[in-house]
């Protein structure tokens, strides 16, 4: 007992030397050089080409993740991430002009980005080079100190981040540090200028609750149930291409066990059988007559979630909705295989908690306009889907519901834009990043004045007359020229002007 204190107050002195030392380094300034951000930027790239194969390796260790799938998702994206970030770094760093009002006369302002300091970063398990590359590009880009904590759950991934990628990096200003919830909390307990967490809306809450302490400002990327509305799609090619979008939206980005996969699909029920009878069709050719041997699907992550997942399914009631897979669970190689249910019981689990598996239940609802009830009495998804070519229903998608984002005609694609911030709204979280939005998340956005001491408009300054009220009311009415035609006489203030 004695001895395990020692060595957690030992561990807490060992951090708090590293993080005074990281501090200290980002006073130094040279983690706010645009040439230091680009070489790091530079050599996150590197890892990612040269380690490209052991990258591999590691997630089909933690997550049994095709090469193709891995190199799409935690490879791919993240290298199309650091070329956009290296190709916009400089024009983000220059800030941008501001418009200032007349009263301020002769001042220029602009909008200054400043990195905000020593920055923690805490990931998840599915994606665990995507989801802490990602931020961490953003947390370089915007000239921070970082420390990351990936997740204990893909351990193979996390110590080849640790021990491969801090060889590209300089480690006096970003550290990877390995642990579980013991060493998250230690973190936690420092002082950081800003922390972004990818996890549970559990641990979220735990994460909140120490940013609270020191009023540090704070990113939640949480998940939640993602729907996938399709309408009635009369053309046979749009149906096939819905299917297949929904396909690998889910069991085909690790296996379901992301937080943006589908999660439900919402269908009238006049229209079920027709696109259940295309998903059967389509899950065979793109996995296989047995996925399990294909090694085209994900393996589960631990035995933990696969039993949660095996339970999900338990109950006489849900196992009667199934009506694909849902036999062949192999606790061995933590498979599941994709699985198909309709119209399983609201009440159940699987409706209401996250899936994050290769479960897909229907829902049926007789128009396909009650989706839209549908999912505004539950909590607010990250990603909205939905398949249609309805202009008015897309409309009313976008304006009657609320989600982190909504993607018509397509499932996973609104996370590799650049352009888009990904976060969530409500319970799937607050805060985005992505392109230049990470960079945001990371940066303080000061407002900088430059004033002239030229001129200056005598009624500002007390003491105070009717005369001032009135022309200040004007200043504040009027543009330059109208300003200007006022005070010549050459115009009446178009609406009354009380002096008290
Ligand atoms: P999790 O919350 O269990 O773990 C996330 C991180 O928190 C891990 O690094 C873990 O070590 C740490 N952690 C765990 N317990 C902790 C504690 N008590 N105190 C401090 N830190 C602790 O989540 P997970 O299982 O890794 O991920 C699954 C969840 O994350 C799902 O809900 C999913 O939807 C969500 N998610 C969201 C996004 C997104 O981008 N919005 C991406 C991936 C996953």
């Amino acid at each position: 007992m004695c001895h395990g204190n020692e060595s957690i107050m030992e561990s807490k002195r060992v951090i708090e030397r590293e993080l005074k030392n990281m501090r200290d380094y980002f006073k130094s300034g040279k983690t706010k050089e645009a040439s230091w951000r680009e070489c790091q930027l530079q050599g996150l790239r590197r890892f990612l080409i040269e380690r490209e194969q052991q990258i591999s390796r590691v997630l089909l260790q933690d997550l049994g993740k095709h090469p193709v799938e891995a190199f799409r998702d935690e490879v791919g994206t993240v290298i199309k991430s650091i070329n956009f970030a290296l190709k916009n770094l400089r024009e983000w760093m220059s800030g941008q002009k501001a418009n200032l009002p007349q009263i301020a006369l002769l001042t220029s302002a602009e909008i200054v980005p400043e990195p905000l300091g020593l920055v923690l970063i805490i990931s998840s398990w599915n994606f665990p080079f995507g989801l802490s590359l990602e931020p961490l590009i953003g947390a370089i880009a915007a000239g921070n100190s970082v420390v990351l904590k990936p997740s204990e759950l893909s351990s193979a991934s996390s110590s080849l981040l640790a021990s491969g990628l801090t060889q590209y990096l300089d480690n006096k200003a970003i550290k990877i540090v390995e642990g579980g919830p013991d060493v998250a909390q230690q973190l936690l307990d420092q002082t950081w200028d800003k922390i972004f967490f990818t996890g549970s809306s559990r641990v979220g809450r735990i994460v909140m609750s120490a940013a609270v302490k020191h009023l540090t400002p704070l990113t939640l990327e949480l998940g939640g149930k993602c729907p996938a509305l399709v309408d009635t799609l009369s053309s046979s090619w749009d149906l096939e291409v819905a299917v297949k979008r929904i396909i690998v939206g889910k069991y085909g980005t690790c296996a379901g066990q992301a937080c943006i996969a589908v999660d439900y699909v919402l269908v009238e029920r006049r229209f079920s059988s027709t696109l259940v009878e295309l998903m059967k069709l389509w899950i065979k050719k793109m996995f296989g007559e047995n996925p399990k041997e294909t090694n085209t699907v994900a393996r589960i992550v631990n035995k933990p979630h696969f039993f949660r997942l095996k339970s999900l399914l338990a109950s006489a009631e849900v196992q009667k909705s199934v009506i694909y897979g849902g036999s062949i669970m192999d606790e061995e190689n933590l498979f599941i295989e994709p699985t198909i249910l309709v119209d399983p019981p609201l009440e159940a689990a699987i409706m209401t908690d996250e899936i994050f598996g290769p479960l897909l239940p229907i829902i049926t609802v007789d128009k396909i306009e009650d989706g839209i009830e549908f999912i505004n009495c539950r909590p607010k998804p990250l990603a909205l889907y939905v398949f249609t070519k309805n202009k008015e229903l897309q409309r009313r998608m976008i304006c009657e519901t609320s989600s982190g984002s909504v993607t018509f005609n397509d499932a996973i694609l609104q996370y590799a834009a650049d352009s888009l911030p990904f976060g969530g709204v409500g319970g799937s979280g607050f805060g985005s990043y992505h392109g230049k939005f990470s960079f945001e998340t990371f940066s303080h956005q000061k407002a900088v004045v430059r004033r002239s001491f030229l001129t200056d408009f005598w009624f500002r300054f007390p003491p105070w007359t009717p005369n001032k009220l009135l022309l200040l009311q004007v200043a504040y009415n009027y543009d330059y020229l109208g300003l200007l035609l006022v005070l010549l006489g050459l115009k009446r203030p178009s609406k009354p002007i009380s002096l008290f």
